[in-house]
């Protein structure tokens, strides 16, 4: 989801206007006319993972919007506090309640479009029973004839599992920088 351009100064609450700053920039930024603050607005990291058991994936039915009923991988924003394996790890406990011990960086996918970074993570399930917080209507393992590819909500997703099968099949898994468009 494409965030909404800022409205209102963080720090005093006036009105911003959107203008290149006179200081050498080259962007339109929201600027505030009243304290004259510079907002600043940068990427958000999307944290998760991909939770595998024998030759399944973990899968999360959405019971949130966007996409409410559409599968996914466990992942969300990243919080301050914590490091991108953490917060994977933090996305993958709320999400499925699953167990797991967290391997290595399998995926890094740009969509400079909507201002975000997705990074997935594999996770070796310890488990194969799962307590799906609240915003997960089911979690499911999946072989990958049985993945519903017609009811992945995101393409980070899409693009993550593909290739993650793949790497199953060759017998080793890389690292993958993918640009999504
Ligand atoms: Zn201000």
């Amino acid at each position: 989801m494409k965030r909404s351009p800022i409205k209102h100064c963080k720090e005093c609450g006036a009105a911003v206007v959107h203008r290149i700053p006179d200081d050498g920039d080259t962007k339109l930024r929201a600027v505030c006319p009243a304290c004259h603050t510079i907002h600043y607005e940068n990427p958000l990291n999307v944290v998760g993972t991909i939770p595998f058991w024998e030759d399944k994936v973990l899968l999360c039915k959405r019971n949130i919007e966007p996409r409410r009923g559409k599968w996914t991988l466990p992942a969300g924003f990243m919080e301050l506090d914590e490091t991108t394996a953490e917060g994977a790890a933090r996305e993958t406990v709320e999400e499925a309640g699953a167990q797991f011990e967290l391997l290595g960086l399998f995926s890094l996918l740009n969509v400079a479009r909507v201002g975000q970074v997705h990074l997935f993570y594999r996770a070796r399930l310890t488990s194969d029973v799962f307590d799906p917080g609240v915003e997960t209507m089911e979690a499911s393992l999946f072989t990958q004839a049985q993945i519903p590819w017609d009811d992945i909500a995101f393409r980070t997703t899409k693009e993550t599992l593909e290739r993650f099968f793949a790497d199953r099949e060759r017998g080793h898994f890389g690292v993958h920088h993918i640009d999504i468009g």
